[in-house]
């Protein structure tokens, strides 16, 4: 398959309006339970009692999102197919007293959040988005979509050394963004975020904010091939698995499994939280799912020995400035399609077996498949696949987006591959 092909660039314009409209992981799953409703999915609370009735059902809990499509004829231990997938992304975020400042510039304290590329937030214009709790316990997504903030690099002139000795930064004394002049006035910045959700600051007895780029996505490149923009890693996925889940739902064919969608929290910095790959989250839904159809232990122990994960997340494309840091024969292009991650000492859970179902999805989507493999000269990352493996014991195989600039404030990737990817995951979860 030529990497000239133009597919079908109505899927990458969506996930522009995506990236565009979540600025946070609060966003995220808002935006993909926004998606999921309209392909008449509906959304259960896990407080209340589940039952065993058919259609397409959804938990959101904080950042996180577990999605999924009972089929009719659904017998207590049938098994799942799961797309996982993270809802965060590396940035700086608002500590808890957070007005400061000198010298009359007003600033805002705030912490480094995940393996952040902290030059690439220097000189940018930032705006401020996330969820307000309310004194009744209700939550409220806001999102100050426009140049507010920016973290001013120091001029050349006060930093000679920058070009010989590197860039240094200090993540506590240099990356405190600056949001105006005038006198540093306790609670200024919860009143003005108030104002701008149309809420009494009174009534703000909680908050998680963080600082996003407010510059939108853009195509890029000779004939626009490229796609530039914040938080690929990982609402890329987010938005393929979304659309993949809503299009099987949809679709009406014959499902011999249930097709799951999970997107969680706090991968940037381990998934050990409530609403991360290392809770017990995606557990308790599947086994809710088994006990709602009148299932057993047996029947949980059967399905979850059926079911199979697929872990979507970015990976290195080979960068052309320092090709020599990738494996020298696995080189995985933009455009050249989904990728699939292997790493024997299990930073990535992959397996032949799992290469086989992959293999199959992009096969019976005629999507072309890549692989990725480190240097074994270069520490290798992670993600949530090994963590789902371990804690569920469901077979998982890691896969995903070969991208640029992993971790940047604005990261690159092939136009086209956004849709490879997703309608590979529809191949997969239609089984
Ligand atoms: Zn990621």
């Amino acid at each position: 398959m030529s990497t000239s092909v133009r597919f079908d660039r109505g899927h990458t314009d969506d996930l522009m309006s995506f990236l565009t409209a979540s600025p946070s992981p609060y966003h995220a799953v808002a935006n993909a339970a926004g998606r999921l409703e309209k392909a008449g999915f509906r959304q259960v609370s896990e407080t209340d009692a589940w039952d065993a009735s058919a259609g397409g059902k959804y938990v959101l809990r904080g950042g996180a999102i577990i999605a999924w499509y009972v089929p009719e004829n659904a017998s207590a231990h049938t098994p799942f197919r799961i797309v996982g997938a993270h809802t965060d992304s590396p940035n700086l975020r608002v500590k808890p007293l957070p007005d400061s400042g000198s010298d009359g510039w007003r600033q805002v304290a705030v912490e480094v959040y995940g393996g952040t590329l902290l030059n690439t937030w220097l000189d940018r214009d930032l705006g401020l988005a996330g969820r307000l709790t309310l004194r009744d316990g209700s939550h409220r997504l806001v999102d100050v979509d426009r140049a507010l903030l920016r973290v001013p690099q120091l001029a050349i002139h006060l930093d000679r050394s920058v070009h010989t000795e590197g860039l240094k930064l200090d993540k506590q004394r240099h990356m405190q963004p600056v949001w105006g002049l005038g006198e540093v006035r306790e609670g200024d910045l919860i009143r003005f975020v108030a104002d701008e959700a149309g809420v009494a600051t009174d009534d703000i007895t909680g908050w998680d904010l963080m600082v996003s780029p407010v510059e939108a996505p853009s195509y890029l490149g000779r004939d626009r091939e490229l796609l530039a923009g914040p938080r690929m890693d990982n609402l890329l996925s987010v938005h393929a698995a979304t659309a993949a889940l809503a299009a099987v739902a949809s679709s009406g064919g014959e499902l011999t499994h249930i097709p799951v969608m999970a997107a969680f929290d706090h991968e940037e910095n381990g998934s050990q939280s409530d609403t991360g790959a290392d809770g017990p989250l995606l557990g308790t839904v599947l086994e809710r799912c088994v006990l709602a159809r009148g299932g057993t232990y047996e029947d949980r122990a059967r399905a979850l020995a059926g079911s199979v994960c697929l872990s979507s997340d970015t990976g290195h494309a080979v960068h052309p400035n320092y090709s020599e840091r990738h494996d020298p024969t696995h080189h995985p292009r933009a455009n050249g399609g989904p990728i699939l991650k292997v790493n024997v000492n299990m930073r990535y859970a992959t397996d032949g077996s799992g290469r086989a179902v992959f293999a199959d999805a992009c096969e019976k989507a005629g999507v072309p498949m890549q692989h990725f493999v480190s240097n074994n000269s270069m520490p290798c990352g992670t993600t949530i696949g090994p963590i789902t493996a371990a804690r569920h014991g469901i077979s998982t195989v890691d896969i995903g987006v070969a991208i640029l600039s992993m971790h940047s404030a604005r990261e690159l990737c092939g136009a086209d591959d956004p849709y490879l990817l997703a309608n590979a995951l529809t191949a997969f979860l239609e089984g």
